[in-house]
């Protein structure tokens, strides 16, 4: 059957029409940032903290643009008559974005949580050797990864979680017993400390004359104070009758 004159003219002013009624999905980058989904795939961080360098990512990346150097290092046994161990230690740790295809297979198969996905694209170089990102670069990545979604609501509580709360608690348990233990034994030494002696009778606490003694060796309350001379009786000095009398010996 022919073709009617005109149809194929008027199918296309429909796509265009159709075009024009659909909302824009141009993005005004750079002058406007675009909103990334949360798992976009931008660059690789390393969590330095975490790895063990056991070479799994380096072995798997089909690109062969992860490059890890490490030495091995001796540990002194943690307890007397212990063995020695030796664990691998990071000196150099590399990925080269200029190959990286993006895959993601070297962060899939590390099984200590090292890598991880950051949304951040802007690191485009007019030198490709700077698209190789030693592992400072790579760390400074990590503060821009995203923050894992949260649990579905019932789920499992991760095993990570679950053992820090476990060792939190333990850790808070323990101090709150050495406090209770520490109030106790004060307690106790307070208990057996001697009571302070009372001050002897017409002395102070200082060993001073107590405040109400006079000098005529009564109280305030006119009682001899003890030691002294008894009530009435002058007290013994220069002007005693038994002064008076020796003394008016000594001058004759
Ligand atoms: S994302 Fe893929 S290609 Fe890139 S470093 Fe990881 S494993 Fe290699
Ligand atoms: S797989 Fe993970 S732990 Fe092993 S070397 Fe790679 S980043 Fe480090």
């Amino acid at each position: 059957m022919a073709p009617i004159p005109g149809s194929g003219l008027a199918k296309g002013l429909a796509v265009t029409l159709r075009t024009m009624t659909r909302k824009s999905v141009t993005e005004q980058y750079p002058d406007a940032q675009p909103e990334l989904a949360p798992r976009t795939r931008g660059v690789i961080g390393l969590f330095e903290e975490n790895c063990t360098v056991c070479m799994l990512c380096a072995r798997e990346c089909p690109d062969w643009c992860i490059y890890i150097d490490s030495h091995k290092e001796t540990v002194p046994a943690a307890t007397p008559g212990g063995r020695e161990r030796s664990r691998n230690v990071l000196d150099r740790f590399a990925i080269d974005f200029s190959l990286c295809m993006y895959c993601g297979i070297c962060i899939e198969v590390c099984p200590f949580d090292a890598l991880f996905w950051s949304p951040e694209f802007e690191y485009a170089e007019t030198d490709i050797h700077e698209l190789t990102h030693e592992r400072d670069k790579l760390r400074e990545w990590m503060w821009t990864v995203p923050e894992p979604p949260a649990l579905d609501p019932g789920a499992e509580e991760p095993k990570e979680l679950a053992a820090a709360r476990k060792a939190a608690e333990k850790l808070a348990a323990a101090e709150q017993l050495a406090a209770e233990e520490r109030a106790a034994a004060e307690r106790h030494a307070a208990a057996d400390r001697p009571a302070p002696e009372e001050p002897a009778a017409g002395r102070s606490a200082t060993g001073q004359p107590a405040a109400g003694d006079r000098p005529d060796g009564t109280r305030g309350d006119g009682k001899p104070a003890a030691g002294g001379p008894p009530a009435g009786e002058p007290p013994a000095g220069p002007g005693s009758p038994d002064e008076r009398s020796s003394g008016e010996g000594g001058t004759a």
